[in-house]
Order: structure tokens, then C-alpha cells, then sequence
């Protein structure tokens, strides 16, 4: 069974970590025509085709900070840091969606790739050891202190995301903002000093009172909201009693194969619940399941 691959996955640039240590090489190819990536904040501009819309180097104001995303058959491109990131969860925004929806998957990846990078830039100038002020280094993925010597990396977080069955049904929640009828997988951040098999058994048992075993992996999805790494799993159930925790959901039951198939085959008319957009990696787990019942 093929894993699937979601969106902000398969990036195709070669990351190029030699140039970006190298300051000399990394001016070179800083030149005036070098590709700089579009963006309003930290939303893509498109181009009158709907791509992501470039710019020229030599375009970019003096004293903007710049970063290295790498290179695309051999071309550099660089990226423009904001002057502010964006605090707020971005799947709220319908600006963000509306663009990112004409974009192709190799696309989605340069783009979620740099916004995390970009909005870490924007947010992290000063020194989390000693308050100075920070620049950046190695083409854009380091910030160093000058004050204390400090070296910062960009942040990714990883988040366990998990499809729990039993007895051929699968456990769904849904958070109160989530819009009408949609339930997707739970989920929750990894913490200090745990696997991911110990996260998501935790997270299970805290958001709905169940003990899991046979934890393993499906994939993983890079989502650049700000810089969360989702770990797709699946595990069982050994019992079908929820004790649902209201401060973390709304609402959560446990989905027949019938309804599951129902809700990814008839997107919005689905008559038994809302799947996740195909853009979340939600979505690709459902049909992974789907499909590995199938077998
Ligand atoms: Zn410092």
C-alpha cells in the first residue's frame, strides 16, 4: 500500500546546506536577478496563471533580512522576511486558503517550507538566553547572538495525530471551532521526555479515556501553521467506552467503515459527517484506512 503524500510534503529544492555555511559562495548566488519569492505578510502573491508569483533580488528594499531557501534545478531562490509573523492560527484566515488552493503540490511544499522559516525570522529577533537582538546566519536557518554567543534554530513541533479503531470503528472528535458537522483525527503535541507511541497513548487517554496499544506509524506532514510536524498514526482501542474531556472537544464517537467511506467520497454532501480538507493529512489517513481495510 502506497503512503499517501499531503500537502506541504515532497519538497523538491535541494536544501543545499553547503552554501548556506559558506558566506562567499552564498553572496554569489545572492545576485540582483536571483528569484525572490512573493508575499503579502505571509501570503503568497499569485501570478495571472494562479502560481506562486517571483521577484528579482535587486527589487528587495535595503536592510531586509533574507533567507536561503534553497535550490530549484540548480537556480537559488530566497525568500523576504516580514516584519511581523503571524500569531493567530491560519486556518482561520480565508485569504490564506483561497490562494493556497490554486497551488500545486511542489508548490504548497516551497511555500510551507519558507512561512515557517519566515514566521520563525519574524518572531524570534531577540535572544531567548539573554534578550539582544539576533541576526541571522547560514543563509537564513540559524539566528546568532552576538551579545552572548547564543546560536537559534528554526522551531518544528512535532504533533501526534491518530486514527483509533476498534472492532472495525474508527474514533473521530471535533473541537468547538470546527465547522458543522466535521470531525477529523485527535491530536497533540509531543512532549519533553516521550515517544511518539507515549504521545499519542497519553493524548488518547486524556481527550477521551481510552488506553491504546499497538501504536505505529502512517506518515507525516510538514504544516506551516506556524511549524508543527504532524506524525500520523494508528492504533486500537481495547474498549469502546469515550470519557470525552469538554475542555479539549466538543465532541467525539466512534465512525463505521460505511460512514467514514461516505464522508471522504461525498466531501460536502456527505450525509454522515464532514471529513477534513484534502489539504490536512487528516484526510489522507482516512483513506489510508479505508484503503488498508480493503486489503
Ligand atoms: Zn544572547
Amino acid at each position: 500500500m502506497s503512503r499517501p503524500l499531503p500537502a506541504f510534503a515532497g519538497h523538491p529544492l535541494d536544501r543545499a546546506d553547503h552554501i548556506r555555511g559558506d558566506p562567499e559562495r552564498l553572496a554569489e548566488l545572492a545576485h540582483p536577478g536571483a528569484r525572490v519569492l512573493r508575499l503579502e505578510g505571509l501570503i503568497p502573491r499569485l501570478s495571472e496563471g494562479k502560481r506562486l508569483q517571483w521577484g528579482r533580488l535587486g527589487d528587495v528594499a535595503e536592510g531586509v533580512d533574507m533567507v536561503f531557501l534553497g535550490l530549484l534545478d540548480g537556480e537559488p531562490l530566497f525568500a523576504a522576511v516580514p516584519n511581523g509573523g503571524d500569531p493567530d492560527p491560519a486556518y482561520t484566515r480565508r485569504e490564506t486558503w483561497a490562494v493556497l488552493g490554486h497551488l500545486t503540490l511542489d508548490e504548497l511544499a516551497i511555500y510551507g517550507g519558507a512561512r515557517s522559516l519566515l514566521d520563525w525570522h519574524a518572531r524570534h529577533r531577540f535572544c531567548a538566553n539573554c534578550g539582544s537582538l539576533t541576526v541571522p546566519a547560514k543563509g537564513g536557518w540559524q539566528r546568532d547572538c552576538a551579545s552572548c554567543g547564543a546560536q537559534h534554530f528554526p522551531r518544528t513541533d512535532p504533533v501526534t495525530i491518530m486514527l483509533v479503531e476498534h472492532k472495525g470503528n474508527l474514533l473521530l472528535g471535533r473541537k468547538a471551532g470546527f465547522p458543522e458537522g466535521s470531525y477529523s483525527a485527535l491530536a497533540g503535541f509531543v512532549e519533553p521526555g516521550e515517544t511518539i507511541e507515549e504521545g499519542v497513548a497519553r493524548e488518547v487517554f486524556e481527550e477521551a479515556g481510552l488506553r491504546v496499544r499497538d501504536v505505529g506509524y502512517i506518515t507525516s506532514q510538514p504544516w506551516p501553521f506556524p511549524s508543527q510536524l504532524m506524525i500520523a498514526c494508528h492504533a486500537f482501542a481495547d474498549d469502546d467506552k469515550l470519557t470525552i474531556d469538554k475542555t479539549e472537544l466538543e465532541d467525539a464517537r466512534w465512525f463505521t467503515r460505511e460512514e467514514v467511506r461516505e464522508a471522504i467520497e461525498s466531501g460536502p454532501e456527505s450525509t454522515s459527517f464532514r471529513a477534513p480538507f484534502e489539504i490536512a493529512v487528516a484526510h489522507h489517513m482516512l483513506r489510508w484506512w479505508l484503503e488498508k481495510d480493503d486489503e
